[in-house]
């Protein structure tokens, strides 16, 4: 017997383990208390993963498969990866182990480690998700002085031929990021796809009766995670016809009352490989060249660059830069993150709302992501692990190769610009712009002092002041510098005396 092994997040069904029977591989599975507690993860993750692996074993014994599966309160389960691999191989009498390679650091080192130890022989497949290998970026940078992401974009346009005609970009632009920047001013959005949330209402009280500790609500709103393959593929058909249209015009926008605008909401189901990216960036293509120019070329670009360049810049860069990368903080911050992070509890309407949202629904946008809560938690100089703890629990999509970089790299800055440019912060202008937040606040968006000045202000003219060390040989700072230098030193003073006093009890504002 072959003992095969498929992690919570490599539900591949078109891997091609699958294209035949054969009674002598067994597949296993477990839901395990080694994962739902090296961090304290969103209930709606928790149920999502189990909903999602559930649905994919049933599948598996549907088409014949041989499936040996450990729910959390299954008496056989361990909850630890090397006691449940350990024990099957024995029950078994297993002569071989396989397993696919995992996306994260810390299990790839885990199973490397119990396959040393096995009495049989192991082999490890690739996971046929993504459209690079695990070290494609690490070779296509070897020889250049900086990742910036839009090459290695570029690189991927031409090696798969998304939007390319005859060897240029389609439109002749590679990028149409400046058509991405529009606010929203209201209207009718389409409402988010609704996915059968049968499974997930069954396995929410198991999650409960079995103690896990989680963060966030699971019934004060409606569950939007896919949890199977088919669910996943009409949540994408549906953004394809419903939402694509405006994805790239309102990417970058937030509104008070709009927890998704026109994002697709498929991370999840792409994050556990219920779909893959080649499909997403196909139907999504395919939709565009039907549309007769509803769906526009900004639109279509805006969203491909997402899938085909970020997520796979920022998986090539993960496996570049880890482990060293976990520990980086280079702009030496070494705060805690406020307590209203996990309550919302906060005067501050844009974070009330944005976190409120992660709080109830396991999702924000990235916008919400980046420049409210990231923004936030890098001007009052958290350090970057209580930062990461946060984003890896609260998404239902935070699985480590992609939270990682996005959180510790582009919005806090602590890799001291392997991802980004210059660090991702604003004042209370930026907040304003992109959205109505700041017109339902207590806090006057334009003031720098005073009680009822915007904290966002404060503390951002502060954080430049005091990371003038870090941050001085960054040529892209040099206007932000310039900004500062003509505050006059008193008001400067008074400036920083406001940041201190929100720094050092944020929860109180
Ligand atoms: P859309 O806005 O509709 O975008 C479509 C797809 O593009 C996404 O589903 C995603 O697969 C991909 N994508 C877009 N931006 C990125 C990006 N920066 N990195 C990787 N893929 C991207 N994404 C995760 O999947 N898991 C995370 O844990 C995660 N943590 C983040 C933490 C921070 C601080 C920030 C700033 C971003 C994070 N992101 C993460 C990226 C991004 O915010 C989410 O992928 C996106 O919000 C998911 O929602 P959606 O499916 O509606 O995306
Ligand atoms: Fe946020 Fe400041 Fe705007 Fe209030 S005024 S919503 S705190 S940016």
């Amino acid at each position: 017997m072959e003992a095969r092994l498929i992690l919570g997040d490599q539900l591949n069904e078109n891997h091609s383990w699958f294209t035949e029977l054969d009674n002598r591989v067994l597949y296993v599975m477990f839901e395990m208390r080694q994962e739902t507690e090296y961090v304290k993860h969103h209930i709606q993750k928790v149920v999502a993963f189990f909903a999602a692996m559930r649905t994919f074993a049933r599948k598996l014994e549907q088409d014949g498969h041989q499936v040996l599966y450990y729910t959390i309160d299954d008496p056989n389960n361990c909850h630890d990866l090397k006691k449940n691999i350990e024990n099957v191989v024995q029950l078994l009498d297993a002569s071989t182990f396989a397993y696919q390679l995992p996306d994260e650091y810390r299990l790839d080192q885990q199973l490397n480690e119990i396959c040393k130890n096995l009495s049989i022989p192991s082999k490890a497949y690739d996971t046929e998700h993504f459209l690079t290998t695990r070290t494609e970026l690490a070779e296509f940078y070897k020889s250049k002085k900086a990742l910036v992401m839009e090459f290695f974009y570029r690189y991927m346009r031409k090696k798969h031929q998304y939007l390319m005609v005859d060897g240029q970009p389609e439109g002749g632009s590679w990028n149409y990021d400046k058509f991405n920047r529009n606010t929203w001013k209201g209207g009718r959005i389409p409402p988010p796809y609704t996915p059968d949330a049968t499974l997930a209402k069954e396995i929410y009280p198991q999650v409960t009766a079995a103690g896990i500790e989680t963060i966030g609500t699971f019934d004060d709103n409606p569950f939007l995670f896919a949890v199977s393959r088919d669910e996943s593929l009409k949540q994408l058909d549906y953004f394809c016809e419903h939402l694509l249209q405006d994805f790239g015009t309102y990417q970058d926008a937030m509104h008070q009352d709009e927890t998704n605008l026109f994002h697709a909401r498929i991370s999840f189901s792409l994050n556990v490989k219920l779909i893959d990216p080649a499909e997403v960036i196909e139907a999504a293509i395919a939709a565009y060249r039907k549309s007769e120019g509803s769906i526009s070329l900004s639109q279509i670009e805006g969203f491909v660059r997402q899938i085909l360049g970020w997520r796979e810049y920022i998986r090539g860069l993960y496996w570049k830069e880890m482990p060293a990368y976990k520990q980086k903080n280079e702009l030496n911050n070494f705060g805690k993150l406020p307590h209203f992070y996990w309550t919302g509890n906060t005067k501050m309407n844009c974070l009330k709302t944005s976190i409120k949202n992660s709080l109830d629904n396991a999702y924000a946008h990235h916008i919400q992501r980046l420049m409210i809560t990231g923004n936030f938690a890098l001007l009052l100089q958290t350090h970057p692990d209580e930062v990461d703890d946060w984003y890896l629990g609260i998404y239902a999509d935070a699985v480590e190769w992609v939270q990682l970089p996005n959180t510790r790299g582009m919005s806090q800055y602590a890799d001291g610009g392997i991802l980004a440019t210059k660090p991702y912060v604003s004042s209370g202008s930026y907040v304003n712009k992109m959205s109505n937040y700041c017109a339902n606040c207590s806090y006057d968006k334009k003031k720098r002092t005073g009680d009822d000045a915007c904290p966002f202000n404060s503390l951002y003219w502060n954080f430049l002041d005091d990371k003038r060390e870090e941050l001085r040989s960054n040529n892209r700072m040099g206007m932000m510098y310039n900004l500062l230098g003509k505050i006059n030193p008193e008001e400067l003073a008074k400036i920083k005396e406001r940041a201190y006093q929100i720094m050092e009890n944020p929860d109180a504002f």
